[in-house]
């Protein structure tokens, strides 16, 4: 496999503080990866490094199969980025900020400002100041520089920062149609919903170190509803669901039968009649499904 992300061990130490701890991150080219953490998790910090900004305290990282390193040397040309709050001239233009972005990346398409300006929605602020566009605005000035060379990776912090609910929307789909188009984006996050239904893998990042990584099928899963049953004889229950074609697995833990059969989430009465009419009757049926975002939580600690 081809990795556009590649790093190894890569940390960055401010004193005490192990901002980015050990991470291994391997985003394979096409992928849609969201990089998932708390405020203060270590995503912008993961996100300098991987750009060249900052140096790592130890590790490396290789971008398209390129090794970034600290005298600036990386596939620059190939990436899009957007890091933090976008700066721009506040007394230039839209336009003519995106213009200096075109020059300084010697592009001779003269028509891809007017191209960004469009696929970003920027149009009827196009000869507006910088300095006086609003945060989502702004944002959005940020992302059409990032886009603006056409680049094969987008490092993209927290792209949502600022918009309105349709304005996140809009940005989502645009992620997804340059995504088809097989360009790799890795976007930070600290809301699920932004990322869960975009990304095809996510990696939960929390105090500097990458605690879990989430590929398609295990978020599907997360998101899947299941039925739980509790009785007094557990496997007097399971037998008698069994004979009836069900499949129920026991969870000790929770010492219950979860049942992830479509018809006994939509019928979960029929399972309650099954097990009475076996003489093992439900203490409790629910149906449950453990969101993302609980999972999430769970895992950053913020759920008990
Ligand atoms: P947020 O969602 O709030 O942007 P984040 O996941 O991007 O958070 P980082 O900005 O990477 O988190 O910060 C990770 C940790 O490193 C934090 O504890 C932060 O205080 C610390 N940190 C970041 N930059 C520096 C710095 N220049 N000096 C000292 N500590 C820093």
């Amino acid at each position: 496999m081809n990795y556009a992300i590649e790093t190894s061990g890569l940390s960055k130490f401010y004193g005490d503080v192990h901002a980015v701890d050990a991470v291994d991150l391997r985003v394979g080219v096409g992928e849609i990866y969201g990089f998932l953490g708390l405020n203060g998790a270590g995503k912008t910090t993961t996100i300098r490094v991987l750009l060249g900004m900052i140096a790592p305290s130890a590790g490396s990282a290789c971008l398209l199969e390129q090794a970034v390193g600290p005298d600036g040397r990386g596939p620059w040309a190939r990436v899009g980025h957007l890091v933090e709050s976008p700066s721009a001239y506040p007394d230039l233009t839209t336009r003519e900020n995106l213009e200096i972005s075109r020059r300084l990346h010697g592009m001779a398409d003269a028509g891809a400002v007017s191209r960004v300006i469009e696929q970003l929605s920027l149009s009827p602020y196009a000869d507006r100041k910088a300095g006086t566009l609003s945060m989502g605005n702004l944002q959005r000035l940020g992302l059409a520089r990032a886009l603006l060379h056409r680049p094969e990776l987008l490092i993209l912090d927290e792209p949502a920062n600022g918009l309105d609910p349709a304005g996140v929307v809009e940005i989502r789909e645009l992620l997804a149609g340059l995504a088809r188009e097989g360009v790799t984006i890795l976007m930070s996050s600290h809301i699920l919903t932004e990322v869960d239904r975009l990304a095809t893998r996510i990696g939960i990042i929390h105090q500097g170190r990458l605690i879990e990584e989430l590929d398609a099928d295990t978020m599907e899963e997360l998101r899947a509803q299941r039925l739980m049953v509790q009785a007094r004889d557990l496997s007097a229950a399971q037998t008698a669901l069994t004979a009836a074609g069900y499949s129920a697995e026991l969870d000790r833990a929770r010492e219950s039968l979860v049942i992830k059969d479509a018809r006994a989430i939509a019928a979960p009465d029929e399972v309650a009649r099954l097990l009475v009419e076996a003489g093992t009757a439900p203490t409790r049926l629910g149906v449950e499904q453990e969101n993302l975002e609980e999972h999430f939580l769970r895992l950053t600690g913020v759920l008990k």
